[in-house]
């Protein structure tokens, strides 16, 4: 496995890779409304460069409430179907629901293996998901899925003696070019995603049940507010921008 650490400010990673590869992309995230608000804007790009995108999401966010009213089944139906409609706006896929209750994601063998097989059955180029080793991230679903995820690609979905059931199914192994962890502590790679920031802002608002009726403006100001206040301390580059720790898994 190759480790690359060079800073990159633009998406000439992403062009190039467009250029190269079968456009195939996964993002694998915690709970609905993670990929939106983590890589929205990445997802909107990709798909907006014929990239086919996919979504696994490992719960269905069905602790995700203050109601109390709601039960955790009527909670996962709403946000399953809000997730539906995020993934529709940003061009991808219908995502795929691993259906762990919100708040037991596991690091272990089971979890690794279910993301193994959907790697060797989407078979993608770029993989997204959390940092699953920033100190202090503080969701436990959100540091292992990022840490399956990790675990999954590297060896085991690579390997066919890893989870060797998949053959059954003639699912081959498969090692993705790049691997893409949002919400790092120390980023390395920055997507500029300013031409689509309307587009993610509309994905997350489909999060309804988690928005509070927050509107398009609001968002679009609240965007623009942190872009004014980054740029007030210094930030070079573009301002409106997900980042990410970027690692290279074969040339
Ligand atoms: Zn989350």
């Amino acid at each position: 496995m190759t480790m690359a650490t060079e800073i990159d400010m633009d998406a000439d990673f992403i062009t190039e890779l467009t250029a190269k590869v079968p456009r195939r992309a996964l993002a694998i995230f915690a709970h609905p409304d993670d990929a939106e608000f983590s890589c929205g804007g990445t997802l909107a790009l990709l798909a907006k460069l014929g990239w086919n995108v996919d979504v696994l999401v490992t719960t269905s966010g069905n602790k995700g409430t203050k109601d109390p009213g709601v039960t955790p089944q009527f909670l996962a139906g709403e946000r399953e179907e809000e997730q539906r409609r995020a993934s529709a706006i940003l061009g991808a896929n219908e995502p795929v629901f691993l259906g762990f209750p919100d708040g037991y994601v596991a690091a272990d063998n089971e979890l690794r293996g279910l993301i193994v097989r959907h790697i060797r059955l989407t078979r993608p180029e770029l993989v997204i998901t959390w940092d699953g080793f920033r100190p202090g991230f503080n969701h436990r679903d959100h540091r292992y899925t990022g840490q399956a995820t990790y675990d999954a690609i590297y060896p085991a979905a690579d390997d066919h003696l890893y989870y060797p059931l998949d053959k059954e199914e003639e699912l081959e192994p498969h090692r993705p070019v790049a691997l893409l962890l949002s919400g790092p502590g120390e980023p390395n790679y920055h997507v500029d995603i300013e031409p689509v920031m309307r587009t993610k802002i509309r994905a997350i608002l489909a999060h309804t049940s988690q928005m509070r009726g927050r509107t398009e403006r609001e968002m679009l100001e609240m965007y623009r507010e942190r872009a004014k206040q980054a740029r007030e301390s210094g930030l070079d580059g573009p301002v409106h921008r997900e980042s990410f720790v970027k690692i290279l898994l074969r040339r």
